[in-house]
């Protein structure tokens, strides 16, 4: 039934944007807070009616759906060769507690567009499509995040499958009432020869576009990101009798490790960003000085050569900070996730599309993390954003023109179609 395009007609094809924002939405509705925001975090009731709508959406749009083991919603489109790898699209629908309404659900509701526009106009593609809403992106409840892309690539712990959420209930408990099923995990796993590559669109969820007026962002890499855990331990003493000179002022040593976790980034130094984002002092009262600070801190950048030369910066730093103020510091790594670069191919690739749509692009990281970063272990990974209005995300301000929405979906539209054209026959 259907044929190759020819290179003119495959660069006039458009998604239906109407339709795709007319379903965004539809998905907002579902798990929609009073003060405009979205709480559809994962395993709960309002996932599964979004998850029921995305599904019946992929099944609208010709798509043969499924949920895999790790409760995956996966809807595939045959390509000229069923044998062939596929070309995998997608994102995730669940949100944060009061989020907002396209983090995740944009990038999976425009990729269903991208299948029905290829159906509208009688393609087909070399390769089969994966379309893919991943399960629980944002680790709800204390889980942990990317929970269905990890499982996709085989990178689950076992402490992940015995694990228990905050509310107490077990995880294969909670991937059982999303369809999923522990026991069989194993099923949900692709092999790298599955997949040719992997596309996914998002909104940038930081300031960068908005402020150079450009509408796509190419992104080169997703941040590679560090934390530590910084003790300060100095003496609780009397606010009133304890000449300063005397004073071991934990909350005093703790400012100047601020200030120096903020030179690592600012105004230059080896990280892009460091951040000192929670912290704790005892006893915390106005008559006390203070005895004991605790702080996290989170360090992001595209270079994890330069992550470690920050951390080591750091640990000397503290060092000396604990001598000048008289207290003991001390700073333990907690977890860190690997830089993911982009596929220099699919970097081209995006940057063709949107010229093709008279569309200006900027070459970018990604400073948050997404499915992409984890799918990275079995297969080349591209990502496209658009503007997020002041930067802002996660939040019910989440905003991003409907112009933008479009314009993103018609260059991963254009992606799938000049990947397919330059990678087709290779296989
Ligand atoms: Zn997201």
């Amino acid at each position: 039934m259907r044929n190759r395009v020819t290179t003119r007609s495959a660069r006039a094809m458009r998604v239906a944007g109407d339709r795709l924002l007319a379903n965004i939405r539809s998905l907002g509705k579902i798990g929609a807070t009073p003060d405009g925001g979205v709480s559809r975090l994962a395993f709960t009731s309002e996932d599964a009616r979004g998850r029921e709508l995305v599904r019946d959406l992929m099944i609208e749009a010709g798509l043969q759906t499924c949920v895999d083991s790790a409760a995956n919603i996966i809807g595939h489109r045959p390509g000229e060769r069923q044998d062939s790898p596929a070309l995998m699209l997608g994102s995730h629908i669940d949100t944060v507690p009061n989020g907002g309404a396209l983090d995740g659900a944009y990038g999976v509701l425009a990729a269903i567009e991208v299948a029905r526009a290829l159906n509208d106009h009688d393609t087909l593609l070399s390769h089969p499509l994966a379309i893919v809403a991943f399960n629980n992106e944002e680790g709800a409840f204390g889980t942990r995040g990317m929970w269905g892309a990890h499982a996709m690539v085989g990178a689950l712990d076992e402490s992940d499958l015995t694990a228990v959420d905050d509310r107490g209930r077990p995880v294969a408990e909670l991937l059982f009432d999303m369809g999923g099923d522990a026991g069989h995990l194993d099923r949900a796993v692709w092999s790298a020869d599955r997949v040719a590559a992997y596309l996914e669109l998002h909104i940038e969820q930081g300031p960068v576009l908005e402020s150079r007026s450009v509408q796509i962002g190419v992104v080169e890499a997703i941040t590679g990101r560090s934390t530590l855990d910084i003790t300060v331990r100095g003496k609780a003493s009397h606010a009133g009798t304890t000449p300063m000179e005397l004073r071991q002022d934990a909350l005093v040593a703790a400012a100047q490790v601020i200030l120096a976790v903020r030179d690592l980034a600012y105004p230059n130094g080896p990280v892009r960003v460091a951040t000192v984002g929670s912290l704790s002092l005892a006893p915390n009262a106005w008559n006390v000085v203070p005895g004991v600070v605790t702080m996290q801190v989170d360090l992001r950048d595209v270079s994890d050569v330069a992550i470690r030369q920050a951390t080591s910066r750091l640990r000397s730093e503290v060092l000396e900070i604990a001598m000048r103020t008289a207290t003991a510091i001390e700073a333990e790594n907690q977890y860190s996730v690997p830089a993911v670069s982009c596929d220099l191919g699919l970097r081209d690739v995006i940057a063709e599309a949107s010229e093709s749509l008279d569309l200006g692009h900027l070459t970018l990281p990604s400073g948050a993390g997404h499915d992409a970063q984890v799918i990275a272990r079995i297969a080349p990974v591209g990502m496209i954003f658009v503007p997020s209005k002041g930067g802002i995300s996660h939040t019910p301000e989440e905003y991003s023109a409907e112009d933008d929405l479009i314009a993103g979906a018609n260059v991963l539209l254009q992606s799938v179609l000049a990947y397919d054209e330059r990678y087709g026959r290779t296989f």
